[in-house]
């Protein structure tokens, strides 16, 4: 059965749907990733986006894909993928484990191939200049993708700047109703005809699939997660990833399938509730997110910080804003690397601050609020 949904332009490849299936948490095994599969096929979705880092996922993309056309008749070509690769190695590594990639996925070309994880200047630099460069060269000229893009965990400035390098026709960045930092950024992509995927706005935005009373209140009649998803697609945000593990994950997406329409009264009545409880919780003390505070001599992402505060104290989402402090340090350049601890009280940034938020005193406070002691281990 062919499902109809709309389909967006993504940059210079072909066009996808308003979601996309994030393949990360399906790689459990073959059956998993095969249902999986199918549903996102009944919900409208032809993207899958996956990465040669996620495990099997790649292998199983490729077994399920084979046998979705042999029992199900649903048409191998009619999908569109996108895979990633880290930005490291030599042209050799890179080239080996890119053949590799289109091997586990039974593809002689891939639709989207993305550069995973720019997230600092020398993964950018590697593209540019690097060895990385010689590898797009001989991809390119041998015809084995569609178009280039790359996924970003870095700051703001790097993401403008690989917006800017005209290299990239589609980004995946961290697009948020909750965080709205990057908003402008895939503005600026759209603007350039680039394709923008939002990486897990269901999850990293706030948790909104798990919503504190406070926020399914503030959000009613509508779910918090269908409000995050409408303001994204409201936006022109081209796809959404939902990184689905169960069937149920795909409900609010087969309703939002064909939503590209503007957001109505009653949404943004909606969305402005959200936002005036939390601006009564957190009243003077609400970070605005300016970064006018930065840079800090200790290196500390104050806004990050900050926002965390905001998110679990204005909107009670206590549980992933603990999940995301405590993982400060713990993942490389995936995350921020120092967390409120490091703060040495020399107040440089409080008189940069527009609301005079006392920085160093909220800080104390949000790390006291959201540090968790390491979990004693069964064997201790
Ligand atoms: S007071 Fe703390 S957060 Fe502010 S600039 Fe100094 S070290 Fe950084
Ligand atoms: S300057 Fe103040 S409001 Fe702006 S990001 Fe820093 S702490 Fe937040």
């Amino acid at each position: 059965m062919i499902i109809h949904s709309q389909k967006r332009s993504f940059g210079k490849g072909c066009n996808v749907s308003l979601f996309t299936l994030g393949t990360m948490r399906a790689t459990d095994n073959l059956n998993k990733m095969y249902s999986l599969i199918k549903r996102a096929h009944h919900t409208g979705i032809n993207h899958l986006e996956t990465a040669a880092s996620y495990g099997k996922a790649e292998i199983l993309i490729g077994e399920a894909l084979k046998k979705l056309e042999n029992h199900e008749n649903i048409i191998r070509k009619e999908w569109i993928i996108t895979t990633k690769i880290l930005p490291k190695g030599d042209f050799n590594f890179v080239k080996n484990n890119f053949r590799n990639s289109l091997k586990n996925l039974k593809l002689k070309k891939i639709h989207n191939l993305a550069i995973h994880g720019i997230n600092l200047s020398e993964h950018l630099d590697w593209v540019l200049n690097g060895e990385g460069e010689k590898f797009l060269k001989w991809v390119i000229k041998n015809d084995l993708v569609d178009q280039v893009g790359f996924s970003s965990h870095g700051s703001y400035k790097l993401i403008e700047k690989a917006i800017n390098s005209e290299i990239f026709s589609f980004c995946n960045l961290h697009l948020h109703f909750l965080d709205q930092s990057k908003i402008s950024l895939a503005q600026l992509a759209l603007k350039k005809k680039m394709g923008v995927l939002a990486i897990s706005p269901a999850d990293k935005g706030g948790r909104l699939y798990a919503p504190s009373d406070t926020l399914l209140k503030a959000s009613a009649p509508y779910h918090p997660l269908e409000l995050g998803y409408r303001f994204l697609l409201s936006k022109g945000i081209t796809t959404l990833s939902l990184g689905a593990s169960k069937i149920e994950d795909f409900n609010i997406a087969k309703k939002l399938i064909n939503s590209t329409q503007k957001l109505s009264s009653s949404e943004i009545i909606a969305l402005n509730n959200i936002e005036k409880v939390g601006n009564e919780q957190l009243k003077s003390s609400k970070c605005e997110q300016c970064r006018s505070c930065l840079p800090c001599p200790s290196e500390i992402p104050i806004p990050e910080i900050l926002r965390l505060r905001n998110i679990s104290m204005g909107y009670g989402q206590l549980e992933f804003a603990k999940e995301r402090y405590n993982l400060i340090g713990r993942a490389g350049h995936w995350w921020e690397e120092k967390n409120a601890s490091f703060c040495i009280e020399c107040n440089e940034c409080v008189p940069k601050c527009p609301s005079k938020l006392n920085i160093p005193e909220l800080l104390k406070q949000t790390h006291d609020l959201l540090l968790e002691k390491p979990k004693k281990r069964l064997w201790d």
